[in-house]
Order: structure tokens, then C-alpha cells, then sequence
């Protein structure tokens, strides 16, 4: 199963997404998360990609395509993927596509998590995540249990200003991809508003 998944920043793809891996047993590929330990190991792609994050900026083209064909040539991609966070902009959707083409591969479904602008700077300013398991919680919707509370770590970028500028990023680079899967009949829809445990029985019952 080869599976994009797309959608505004804090429409809850990474919640989902763990659940999606699980059931199909596949490798959970997030640009951001990648991205975000080069930050903290230091390395010079984490230099290069932080002045950008920091900015609700996308990281250019050339520098996430690069990492993107490296990560999914990896053994445990062999049998498919879900991309959470990449393609972001065009030509990042046409080089992927070039790259499974090259290797005779299709992708199954893009899915495509709508959540209205107004729910989402609420949504990721109110984001929180366990430095230990991975967890995402919502310090309202979803607030994290007691024994979790103390650890839990707040993204540089889930900033409200940052926020404004990873949605203007979005309708602009990322939105085009809309009619772009769907010309290629590969755009599935779903409803990102409502509980975690409802949106993900939307995709499952999507996906099939
Ligand atoms: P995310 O965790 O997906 O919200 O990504 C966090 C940040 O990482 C984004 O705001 C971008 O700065 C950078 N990033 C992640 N994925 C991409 C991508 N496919 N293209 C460019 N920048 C990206």
C-alpha cells in the first residue's frame, strides 16, 4: 500500500497516520519529524532546514526531494509507504512521481484531510507531544494523562504566528496538489473535523 496523505498543517494527519501504519504495516515516512531530528542532531541538513521551519517556510525543493527518494529506496519502504507531509508543492508531486514510475510503482490513494483555517490555529496552538512515546495530544481536546503531563513538548512552529504563515504555505504550494491527484484519479476526501477515533473510521471505511 502506497498512501499520500495531505492536508493543512494541524488537520491531524500525524494522529492518523500512526494508525494507518499500524493496520497496513508500513513504514510512517514524516518529512517534519525528519526534519526535525536533523534539527536536533546537529547535522547540516538540520541547519539548513531550521531557519526555514522556524519561519512556517517550506524547506526547498531540491533539499526534501533528495531526502524523500533516499528514505523510500530503503528496504522497509519495499512494500509500500504512507507519506505524511510530502509532496508539499508540485514539483515535489511530479518528482515522486518520476521516481515510482522509474521502478514501475503506483500509488494507491493520496488522502486528503480537510479541517476548515478556523479550527486549525486553535488546533496547533494547543499541540503538545511526549518527547518519549511520540504521542500528540491537545491540551483541551485531548489532554494528556497526569503521569505524561510534565514532559510533554510544544513544536517550535506551533507558534500562532508561525501557524498563520504554514497555512498561507499550504494554499498556496500544497493546495495545487488537490487537482493534481485528482486529475490522476488517486484523491480520496475525508472529513478531519470531529474526534480522532471518528475521523480515523472515515478512512478506514475510505480506504477499504
Ligand atoms: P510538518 O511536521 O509536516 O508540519 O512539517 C514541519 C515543517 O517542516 C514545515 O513547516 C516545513 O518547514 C518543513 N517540511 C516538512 N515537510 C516538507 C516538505 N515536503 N517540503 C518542504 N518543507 C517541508
Amino acid at each position: 500500500m502506497r498512501i499520500i496523505f495531505i492536508g493543512p498543517p494541524g488537520a491531524g494527519k500525524g494522529t492518523q497516520a500512526t494508525k494507518i501504519v499500524e493496520r497496513y504495516q508500513i513504514p510512517h515516512i514524516s518529512t517534519g519529524d525528519m526534519f526535525r531530528a536533523a534539527v536536533t542532531a546537529g547535522t547540516p541538513l538540520g541547519r539548513k532546514a531550521d531557519e526555514f521551519m522556524k519561519a512556517g517556510k517550506l524547506v526547498p525543493d531540491e533539499v526534501t526531494i533528495g531526502l524523500v527518494r533516499e528514505r523510500i529506496a530503503q528496504d522497509d519502504a519495499s512494500k509500500g509507504f504512507l507519506l505524511d507531509g510530502f509532496p508539499r508543492t508540485v514539483p515535489q508531486a511530479e518528482a515522486l512521481g518520476g521516481a515510482l514510475d522509474e521502478d514501475g510503482l503506483r500509488l494507491d490513494a493520496v488522502l486528503l484531510l480537510e479541517v476548515p483555517d478556523e479550527l486549525i490555529v486553535q488546533r496547533i496552538t494547543g499541540r503538545r507531544s511526549d518527547p518519549e512515546t511520540g504521542a500528540i495530544y491537545h491540551i483541551e481536546f485531548n489532554p494528556p494523562p497526569a503521569e505524561v503531563a510534565d514532559r510533554v513538548t510544544q513544536r517550535k512552529d506551533d507558534t500562532e504566528v508561525a501557524v498563520i504563515s504554514r497555512l498561507d504555505a499550504y494554499h498556496a504550494q500544497t493546495a495545487p496538489l488537490v487537482p493534481f491527484y485528482d486529475a490522476r484519479s488517486v484523491l480520496v476526501r475525508v472529513n478531519g473535523v470531529g474526534a480522532p477515533a471518528e475521523i480515523a473510521e472515515r478512512i478506514t471505511a475510505k480506504l477499504g
